[in-house]
């Protein structure tokens, strides 16, 4: 509680009295908190490649290194490094952009289909690789008003997700339901599910978090920067939306995703 005092005086300039103020700071306090410990995380985030770009850029530059595959697996390490970095970044320059509501939402109608048949074509390479099987049974006549880009990237992180976290021979679809509320078909709800390693109950109500990673190792391995479902989230709230999570460990999990049909356009 924050406390300030001011004297009062009436019109002839006589005292009247004292106006004390109190200021409930403790939001306040809450978000700079938050904002510092996201600051200690991000400068945590980034001091690892840096460290190993440095470190390998050194051993090569002190000619230590004679052999010339070993040189060049040095090399690509400081390659998949700086890619990393650039990944990061763009990650937390992303997030600050939605957080500080830099980036407004802009409205039009989209066909399903169409959105998830050009999403699946950037991801079929990925889910080939690993013989997964990628399928979604959306028809053609089914619209969402949402923004273009922000579900694009909504659901292309979801689906990279689910393909990272998937053994090979697995599978992984997007499935839809319409939702009514009384007569009115309000809700389109989205369903991702995968058949990958699962999510451990005790971590299902975090993974959401900046930075929260179940195995910090392999979620580095597969490129990733921790920052994605909370990008998604921010993203689903923006369209008014909401996003869950149901998985079980050795099964699979399941990312449930609800997003109003129209918008009243402020
Ligand atoms: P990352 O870049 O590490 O993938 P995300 O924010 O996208 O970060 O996800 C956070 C964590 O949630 C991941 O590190 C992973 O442990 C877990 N996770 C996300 N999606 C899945 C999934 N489909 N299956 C299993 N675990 C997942």
């Amino acid at each position: 509680l924050h406390f300030d005092g001011v004297p009062m005086f009436e019109n002839d300039g006589s005292y009247r009295g004292m106006l004390f103020l109190l200021h409930d700071v403790t939001s306040i306090r809450r978000l700079e908190v938050m904002r510092s410990e996201f600051v200690a995380n991000v400068s945590h985030e980034l001091k690892t490649p840096i460290a190993a770009v440095k470190g390998f850029a050194e051993t090569l530059l002190a000619g230590g290194v004679k052999d010339e595959e070993t040189a060049r697996s040095f090399l690509q390490i400081i390659y998949d490094e700086g890619d990393r970095l650039n990944r990061l970044i763009g990650d937390i320059l992303e997030l600050s952009k939605i957080e500080s509501k830099r980036a407004p939402l802009e409205y039009a109608p989209i066909q399903l289909k169409e959105l998830f048949d050009s999403i699946f074509e950037v991801l079929q390479s990925a889910a080939d690789k690993k013989s997964i099987v990628l399928h979604h049974g959306i028809p053609e006549h089914m619209f969402i008003e949402g923004d273009e880009d922000r579900l694009r990237q909504i659901f292309m992180n979801l689906l990279s997700n689910a393909i990272n976290y998937t053994p090979d021979g697995g599978r992984v679809k997007v499935e839809t339901q319409i939702k009514h509320e009384g007569s009115e078909e309000e809700k389109i709800k989205f369903i991702i599910s995968d058949t990958g390693i699962g999510i451990p109950k005790k971590d299902l109500p975090r993974i959401f978090e900046r930075f929260y990673r179940v195995d910090k190792a392999r979620s580095r391995n597969s490129g990733g920067t921790g920052l994605g479902l909370s990008i998604v989230k921010h993203l689903v709230e923006l369209h008014h939306g909401t996003i869950t999570v149901e998985s079980k460990v050795g099964e699979g999990s399941s990312f449930i995703l609800e997003l109003p049909f129209m918008h009243n356009l402020e």
